[in-house]
């Protein structure tokens, strides 16, 4: 069974029924009322995703034009890797979200990795759009050209390139699976030395518009890591001829291989930066990754990081819940309302 191709769901068919027989390889005919999905709490997550609607252009440059010219050469250096690295990350996110959705054969599932796809691509535009605010064409062309040419950025994503194009060429459920691995290790670790390196000079109130712009990405892939762990262990139960310690193994070697990936290119990114503690940066990359196991129904592996080290990033982010007012107090908020829905959300 595992090794079988899996089929690309059939997009309508009124002789199978609404409700999904199964997540992947499954039958449902196509037609998706959220009141009877097979996963009923999923609806809330889906919810969730699409409250958190913005878009890149929303947030204002105009600062972080006249302030990145008072960079120091390691900041300006680093913020145009950590952008290329970003890109790197997104690009094949937007992809395997929509692939992901295609193999699916539950309806509430391709409608919410739909949403995540969508994300991903605003995600996309918003590097081009901070890169487009405060530097040449030539600069922003050499940022997306690191993902091609960096020794570091390749060796650190290479293992996730290819898993990724695994999944393109073998559409097993194994593949899905391990897929999903590396999507959990993308949406809740790989972006978020990134992520403190832009939160670092948010808190010197150094390019505040970029890191406002950092913080709605933040809150997405902090849903979408949500979404896929729960989709893991829902698919992995629906498939326990998969759920083996070989597997698990594998998972666990997969997470700290990721994590000394992690810690070596943050070292070599993050070298230069005055006020980043590199240590405590390894430490909340175990801590992510300890994170991420534990939502993927497994055991942390690094009994010693389950605290947060860098509390201050918390100011940023890691606190979002859907209620409290973000710490910048943009306008993409104004979309949350789901009070509006007379009702449809009491499910
Ligand atoms: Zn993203
Ligand atoms: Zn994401």
């Amino acid at each position: 069974m595992s090794n079988a191709l899996l089929e690309k769901a059939k997009t309508l068919e009124p002789m199978n029924p609404n409700k999904s027989t199964a997540l992947f390889g499954g039958e449902s005919s196509g037609i998706l009322n959220w009141n009877d999905i097979a996963y009923p709490h999923w609806y809330k997550m889906y919810k969730r995703l699409i409250g958190n609607y913005w878009q890149a252009d929303e947030i204002n440059m105009n600062d972080d034009l006249r302030q990145f010219a008072t960079l120091t050469d390691a900041e300006r250096d680093t913020y145009l890797k950590v952008i290329g690295l970003l890109s790197t990350l997104d690009g094949p996110q937007t992809r395997t979200a929509l692939l992901l959705s295609l193999y699916a054969t539950d309806p509430s599932v391709q409608s919410i990795m739909a949403v995540i796809a969508q994300q991903e691509a605003v995600h996309n535009e918003s590097y081009s759009y901070v890169l487009s605010s405060i530097v040449s064409l030539d600069e922003q062309n050499e940022a997306f050209q690191l993902g091609r040419t960096d020794p570091i950025l390749l060796k650190r994503n290479e293992a996730i390139i290819r898993q990724y194009n695994a999944f393109v060429e073998e559409p097993t459920i194994e593949n899905t699976l391990k897929t999903m691995v590396y999507t959990s290790l993308l949406e809740g670790m790989f972006f978020y030395s990134g992520f403190a390196f832009f939160y670092h000079l948010a808190r010197q109130n150094k390019m505040v518009g970029t890191s406002t712009m950092i913080s709605y990405i933040n809150r997405d892939e902090l849903e979408h890591g949500r979404f896929i762990a729960e989709l893991f262990r829902a698919t992995l139960a629906e498939n326990p001829d998969l759920n083996t310690a070989e597997f698990t193994d594998w998972v666990y070697s997969r997470f700290s291989e990721s994590v000394d990936l992690e810690i070596e290119w943050s070292q070599y990114v993050l070298a230069d930066i005055d006020g980043i503690d590199l240590d405590e940066m390894a430490g909340y990359i175990k801590y992510r990754a300890n994170k991420m196991l534990r939502m993927m129904g497994l055991s942390e592996i690094y009994p010693e990081h389950t605290e947060n080290p860098m509390k201050w990033i918390r100011a940023y982010a890691d606190n979002f819940d859907g209620t409290k007012t973000d710490f910048f107090e943009q306008k993409s908020r104004q979309y949350t309302k789901t009070s509006d829905l007379n009702g449809f959300d009491d499910l």
